[in-house]
């Protein structure tokens, strides 16, 4: 047998093997390779036999681990290295990417000549590091990293990006187009930079992580990712634009959790999109002790969720009825309290927390034991009266949710006509289809569910005919200084006269004075709230309100 028939023998016996590694060998010199059918059929490689295989590989292999790759093959057939031994990821089929150890050796002949580079490549499977849309290290692996970080007391830099305007794209586009915008986002994301970690942040947020570079370095990044956007974006031919917003956080406290420093960095996006237009938020040496007290507040926030919502409360803010401003229900509102902070507004923490998986427990807390106090002292006396629970988006997308608050009403033995469900206007960044979908299951269990700040935001009116709701409360900014605004008053009168004509319930919130209570009652609303009735009060207060006596 000559010695190429050997080989070729030799190599069959070892390329059948094992499922899930292959092997490959290469002839240096005319450079045509031979690799494992069961490769080339996972991968969707041109044939057994290829020329320039490693080129046709490289195409395969993940655009984060590609220059290791490649430098690494160059240097083999260069004759500067004798081996290759690396894990990267490599793109399946089904566009998928598994991940990879490949070994090889160089092969000489007795004169030192390089005959053949020889390996295996072993199949890991699909990368769960990885998330599946964009390729890059999900979520729980960019936690997992800050948390070495943290043990390792190793200082770094975090950026955050953020897409604002992608709720747009994907109503004009599709969710699949979507999905590829946010993946050639994330390529791109990988071009600016060898010295950080980039990772899919969950939803429309990436972050890129680095220990090595300084805040100028960083500067200079974010604001070429956003010259990117600004000149739009070529997806298969089309050309979109994404607006950004940024935040970046300096990490040299080590006694700060990663969540911690995860909902700060997010919380500085919301900053940076609502407040400074997109302009980079960032929490340096020079505001470092204003960061640094939100960051140990957002701790002390989530230890108390942790600890079984320690320090957390409910009140009560009565609602009523706008023709004889009787009691018609209340809203329940959730308090936080703890020394040194003393007490903290949820406006405040509500939206640093809605992306923290911990709020989920939060809210499921707070729907157990408002309706457990409301169901003990107010429906034995008054049966007719309902309770509103406010449920942001970020809640309602959990796929648990419908489970978990069914569980919660059934463990209570609470009727569920006497609760309402108020969704915030933010929760329009949810699919408008899956939004209508909740709503319909609530009110088959009939839970009837409210539009909450109606008036801010990007509220339409034609959502209104979509979303199969109940009612709406019309946001107190909406009737601030109504008294001397007379647009306001023609645009308020409006809203309300057209969600009534279509049936909805209108409530007026935020009715403060007795002044502004004159100018809303001729305005058709159905129910009124504000101080004016009463501020929000503890459930014992509630039951020996004036209000609740009638
Ligand atoms: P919201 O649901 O629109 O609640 C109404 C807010 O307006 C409450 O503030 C209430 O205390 C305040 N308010 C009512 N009447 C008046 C008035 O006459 N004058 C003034 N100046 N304010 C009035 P609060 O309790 O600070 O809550 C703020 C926001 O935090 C809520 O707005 C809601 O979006 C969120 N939030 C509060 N509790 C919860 C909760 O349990 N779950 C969720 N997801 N969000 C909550
Ligand atoms: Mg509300
Ligand atoms: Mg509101």
């Amino acid at each position: 047998m000559d010695k190429v028939a050997l080989l070729t023998k030799v190599f069959e016996a070892f390329a059948s093997s094992t499922k899930g590694r292959y092997v490959f060998m290469t002839d240096m010199e005319t450079n045509i390779s031979r690799w494992s059918k069961s490769c080339v059929e996972e991968f969707g490689l041109p044939s057994e036999r290829m020329e320039n295989a490693g080129e046709i590989w490289e195409e395969h292999i993940h655009p984060m681990d590609k220059s290791r790759y490649h430098q690494s093959i160059v240097d083999l057939f260069e004759g500067k290295s004798e081996s290759h031994d690396m894990v990267y990821r490599a793109r399946n089929k089904n566009g998928e990417y598994v991940a990879c150890t490949c070994k090889g050796t160089v092969i000489r002949d007795d004169d030192g000549k390089h005959l053949y580079f020889a390996g295996t490549i072993d199949n890991h499977g699909i990368a769960s590091e990885y998330d599946s849309v964009t390729a890059l290290y999900t979520k729980d692996k960019l936690l997992d990293t800050l948390a070495d970080l943290k043990d390792e007391r190793q200082r770094y830099y975090i950026l955050f990006v953020g897409m604002y305007n992608f709720g747009e794209l994907n109503n004009v586009y599709g969710y699949e187009f979507g999905n590829k915008i946010l993946r050639t986002f994330a390529e791109k994301l990988l071009e600016f930079t060898d010295d950080a970690e980039v990772y899919h942040a969950g939803g429309t947020k990436f972050a890129l992580v680095s220990t090595q570079l300084n805040l100028s370095e960083i500067k200079e990044i974010y604001s070429e990712i956003v010259d990117y956007c600004r000149n739009s974006i070529a997806v298969e031919g089309v050309n979109v634009t994404i607006t950004l917003g940024g935040s970046c956080t300096e990490v040299m406290n080590f006694n700060i959790d990663e969540h911690t420093v995860y909902s700060n960095g997010i919380l500085g996006l919301d900053e940076s999109m609502k407040d400074r237009h997109g302009e980079l938020c960032v929490f340096g040496s020079s505001n470092l002790d204003k960061s640094h007290e939100r960051l140990v507040l957002l701790n002390a926030l989530r230890n108390s969720i942790s600890r079984d919502c320690e320090g957390f409360s409910i009140v009560y803010q009565p609602v009523v009825s706008a023709q004889e401003e009787r009691l018609w229900g209340a809203e329940a509102l959730v308090r936080w309290q703890k020394n040194p902070f003393g007490r903290v507004s949820p406006s405040e923490f509500i939206g640093w927390l809605e992306d923290d998986p911990l709020f989920y427990d939060l809210g499921l807390w707070i729907a157990r034991n408002s309706m457990k106090y409301w169901k003990e002292k107010v429906l034995s006396v008054r049966p007719e009266l309902s309770l509103s629970i406010n449920v942001s988006y970020t809640q309602l997308e959990r796929k648990n949710f419908r489970r978990d608050l069914l569980e919660i009403l059934k463990e209570l033995d609470y009727p569920p006509e006497n609760l309402r469900v108020e969704l915030t206007e933010r929760c329009s960044v949810l699919d408008k289809n899956f939004i209508r979908n909740e709503i319909i299951f609530l009110r088959s269990q009939g839970i009837l569910t409210f539009i909450d700040d109606f008036g801010t935001g990007f509220s339409a009116l034609e959502l209104l005919l979509f979303l199969p709701v109940a009612g709406i409360k019309i946001d107190k900014s909406f009737v601030d200084g109504i008294d001397e605004d007379e647009k306001k008053r023609i645009v308020a009168r409006a809203i309300i006269e057209c969600a009534s004509n279509i049936g909805l319930k209108t409530t007026i919130e935020g009715v403060e004075t007795g002044d502004i209570r004159e100018i809303l009652l001729g305005f058709g609303a159905s129910h009124l709230q504000g101080y004016h009735y009463s501020k929000p009060l503890s459930i014992d207060d509630f039951t020996s309100h004036p209000l609740f006596k009638e």
